[in-house]
């Protein structure tokens, strides 16, 4: 899991514990706070309908009117608070006055507590269950008229009008919380995105480091913390760089320096070869043959490292020659025959009858297939086949070298392209070679965009080597 995605999620997850438990604490606050104002409500309600319904119950009391006008009297009340109304007469004989019945009822007894609140002139709520199993809210006040008590009115609501309230309020609390912490979530998002966003650009220079862009720098480091690691690379990079600068110079003065010394040198054996005072000698004949394959051997490494320090520092110039590739392969093969036949192995070569152009130097084309087909050859005992086909699709050229020779142990194939690695080199001490040929091959053909890979099912069962090599390499871009 990323930084970033951890990063966020303990954020958010802080972010969300706190955000409930803010919720809690207010929702627990706003329920008792709505709880106590809307019993307040019924107490001031109780009050004011208790004065508007006096004058309608002091004639209903005096006899003046019936149970209708009572009822006209309340029914506006009952509407407006949704609750229900009773008005018990204090008087004798004592009514009751529920609705539009009239009934000679008493105060219930024992009186319920908010009505035995009135006689000692409060006024409360009392929370209880009716016989219909409803929870009410019950409060009451005295009804009086013209400085007379007259009754008791008694209001009645169910607790589930408040419960609702309750619910509504905390649907929109946790809305809100929910809201927020998405609003929380976007933020540290976005904000954790823009902290990565330079790590991120670490990682991508360290990983073009590693793939050998020495010239690579991060741009514009930040001033924090991450900005300071920024330029300690940079420094890094920047010393690697001069370092190996250094070293490709050193081998390349090197190389170069090696190049007349050996010319001299072979120069000289072929005079001394030719001289009539040597001819006859047949040990210094040996020898002189011996140090001239060696001088060859100097020379073919000295040339290889040459080509390698161009590579190392770009400095090596693609070529443009028009190359038609199956003439080349098939003059190739012709020249390598002689060498083929000696050991009695059979060189075969399949390509298209048409011609196929890329754009390539031929000197390393040349040195490619020369030092591909010379391991094949080298590699493969006496009476072997070496067979090179080569076909073509989607402008990609596909060559695959496979003999029948001493095959590759699977341990040794990852490091085959390192400079001077020899497989199993015990068992070549008679095969004569540097190991520089094939990471000589790879730096050209990647140089090209192109690339190599070489298989083997094992010791003694043969390799394979591919090639490919696009056919129409792109042309170079024009700099502005
Ligand atoms: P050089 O090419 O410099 O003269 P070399 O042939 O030993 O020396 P490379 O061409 O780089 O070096 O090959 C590296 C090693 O890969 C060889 O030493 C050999 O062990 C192994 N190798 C390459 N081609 C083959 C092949 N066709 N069959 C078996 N082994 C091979
Ligand atoms: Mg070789």
């Amino acid at each position: 899991m990323s930084i970033r995605t951890r990063l966020l999620l303990v954020i958010i997850g802080l972010l969300a514990l706190a955000f409930v438990g803010m919720s809690l604490f207010a929702g627990a606050q706003i329920t008792a706070g709505l709880q106590v104002d809307y019993e307040q409500r019924l107490m001031s309600d109780i009050k004011l309908i208790a004065q508007g319904i006096a004058p309608a119950a002091a004639a209903f009391a005096r006899d003046e009117t019936d149970d209708q006008a009572l009822a006209a009297a309340f029914a506006p009340y009952e509407a407006q608070t949704g609750a229900s109304l009773r008005l018990y007469f204090t008087g004798n004989p004592i009514e009751q006055y529920s609705g539009d019945n009239t009934v000679r009822n008493p105060i219930p007894r024992p009186e319920p507590p908010e009505i035995d609140a009135v006689f000692t002139g409060q006024t409360l709520v009392n929370q209880r269950v009716e016989e219909d199993g409803t929870v009410y809210l019950f409060t009451a006040a005295s009804v009086s008229s013209d400085g007379r008590a007259i009754g008791i009115l008694q209001l009645g609501v169910p607790t589930s009008a408040l419960q609702a309230l309750i619910v509504q309020r905390w649907i929109v609390l946790v809305s809100g919380m929910i809201a927020l912490t998405a609003c929380a979530a976007l933020l540290v998002g976005w904000i954790s995105h823009r902290m990565l966003r330079s790590l991120r650009q670490l990682q991508d220079s360290a990983a073009r480091l590693a793939k050998g862009e020495l010239k690579h720098r991060i741009a514009s480091p930040s001033s924090d913390e991450i900005g300071a690691v920024a330029r300690a690379f940079n420094t890094m990079a920047e010393r690697i760089q001069s370092m190996l600068e250094a070293q490709q110079t050193f081998a390349s003065n090197t190389s170069h320096e090696f190049r007349t010394p050996l010319t001299t040198i072979q120069l000289r054996t072929e005079a001394l070869k030719r001289s009539p005072a040597l001819t006859q000698d047949v040990a210094a004949r040996k020898y002189l043959d011996e140090i001239e394959s060696e001088i060859a051997r100097l020379t073919s490494m000295v040339q290889g490292f040459t080509l390698l320090a161009r590579l190392d520092t770009d400095r090596m110039e693609l070529g443009r020659d028009q190359v038609d590739i199956v003439r080349f392969a098939s003059a190739l093969r012709n020249q390598m025959l002689p060498q083929a036949e000696a050991k009695g192995i059979t060189l075969s070569l399949t390509a298209p009858d048409r011609a196929i152009h890329i754009h390539v130097n031929l000197a390393h084309l040349t040195l490619v297939f020369r030092n591909l087909l010379d391991n094949a050859l080298k590699y493969t005992p006496n009476g072997g086949s070496v067979r090179w086909s080569l076909l073509c699709e989607d402008q990609m050229m596909i060559h695959t070298l496979t003999d029948t020779g001493i095959g590759i142990a699977p341990e040794h194939l990852p490091h085959l392209f390192e400079r001077f690695y020899r497989a199993d080199r015990a068992r070549l001490r008679d095969v004569p070679g540097s190991g520089l040929g094939l990471s000589i091959v790879a730096a050209i053909v990647q140089a090209y965009g192109g690339d190599i890979q070489v298989d083997s099912p094992g010791v003694n069962q043969g390799t394979t080597v591919t090639v490919r090599w696009r056919v129409q390499s792109p042309e170079p871009t024009l700099q502005r």
